[in-house]
């Protein structure tokens, strides 16, 4: 088969991680008899650069006329300093939007062989296997008006939390759908003892999980649930949250296997293509070096695989042959433990790509 993936390396180690991405995804192309069509689009710092803006029209056109959006990273220390409308950030936030992707999905899965570079104690972290879903296009980040008041008593400011009654059930099913893949449990988090958004969030939960009786729903107040992933994350298979709770819990929950440079994300729900990208940052600390982890890129990969192609074997494949370099000690420097030695970016990519020939050819 033959699909249209729209590449955006971005800034930093976002190239670099890229880079080994599309050699995955050129491996998979070749063993399973697909076609990839790469279209290299500008975001971020490399686009305000270049284009004076972080997200010119041009990428906007490119990822609508794709089957799926690839994403290393944005910004840095450089666009720091640049008014809000021109920061990096902004270009990611609109692309999401352009591409109306309301649903975020981030999965936390400890891999055995790296309990160690978890913060938490082993046997915590041990067997989790969770999926954070976010709302992602509305609540307090995009709700209007959004402002700074001058008031005759001094100066306030305003952040409106706003959500149709739609905008939750889609997410909420979404949740739901996804938990039918897997575990088929929901926990539903909310803020319901003091926020009204949260009410209607509540009850439209509930409504919802009417068409899925073979799924569980629990309902979780937001500082309970910050609590319990640190205590006992076993206990979740998906959670779904508004979109401010979901940024915060997700990052909290991503800590849980203590590497930023293993996890991925996928961000999808519109009628287009989705858009995947590694949940760390372009790491200007390290951007440059041949040394940043790739894997988070790499699983991304996997996830466009698994959700917008629906290609399961192609996605085990990719996730089989990580776990499998994981447990025979390969390791990039964020996740080496003292004494083991440390490959750069290419030579993990090598490995993954070694892996994934083995198992095939087996
Ligand atoms: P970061 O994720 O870039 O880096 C945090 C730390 O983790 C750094 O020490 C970095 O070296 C390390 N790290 C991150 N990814 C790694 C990898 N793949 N391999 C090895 N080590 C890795 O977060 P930050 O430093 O807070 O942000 C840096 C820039 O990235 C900022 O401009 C920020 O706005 C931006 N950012 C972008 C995104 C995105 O594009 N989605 C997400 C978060 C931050």
């Amino acid at each position: 088969m033959n699909k249209k993936i729209t590449v955006i390396p971005g800034d930093g180690i976002g190239p670099e991680v890229i880079r080994s991405a599309i050699k995955v995804l050129d491996c998979i192309a070749a063993k399973f008899n697909h076609e990839f069509t790469y279209q290299y689009a500008k975001l971020g710092g490399v686009a305000i650069d270049e284009e004076g803006t972080p997200l010119p029209q041009r990428t906007i056109d490119l990822c609508k006329d794709s089957d799926g959006v690839l994403l290393g990273a944005v910004g840095g220390p450089k666009w720091d300093t640049l008014p809000g409308s021109l920061r990096p950030e902004k270009g990611l936030l609109g692309i999401r939007k352009a591409l109306q992707l309301y649903a975020n999905l981030r999965p936390v899965k400890a891999h055995k062989s790296l309990l160690d570079a978890s913060t938490l104690k082993k046997e915590v972290v041990e067997g989790v296997d969770l999926l954070i879903v976010r709302e992602l296009t509305g609540g307090l980040y995009f709700g209007q008006p959004q402002e700074r008041r001058h008031e005759a008593d001094g100066e306030a400011v305003v952040d409106t939390l706003y959500y149709k009654k739609s905008e939750i059930e889609r997410i909420v099913k979404q949740a739901f759908e996804l938990a039918r893949l897997r575990n088929k449990k929901v926990t539903s988090v909310d803020k319901a003892n003091v926020l009204e958004s949260s009410r209607l969030w509540r009850e439209v939960a509930v409504e919802v999980a009417g068409n899925y009786p073979d799924i569980e729903l629990e309902h979780m107040l937001v500082d309970n649930a910050a609590m319990q992933l640190i205590r006992n994350p076993k206990q979740f298979d998906v959670v779904v949250t508004e979109n401010m709770f979901g940024d915060i819990l997700s990052d909290e929950a991503s800590m849980l296997t203590g590497s930023l440079g293993m996890l991925p994300s996928a961000s999808i729900g519109g009628d287009g293509p989705g858009l995947y990208e590694p949940i760390h940052g372009s790491a200007p600390d390290i951007a440059g070096k041949n040394i940043a982890n790739p894997l988070a890129t790499i699983l991304s990969v996997a996830m466009m695989l698994r959700f917008s192609f629906h290609w399961i074997e192609e996605a085990d494949a990719i996730e089989e042959a990580v776990t499998n370099v994981l447990e025979a000690g390969y390791r990039t420097g964020d996740i080496a433990e003292k004494g083991e030695t440390i490959l750069n970016t290419d030579e993990m990519t090598e490995k993954v790509l070694e892996n994934i020939h083995l198992a095939i050819t087996n």
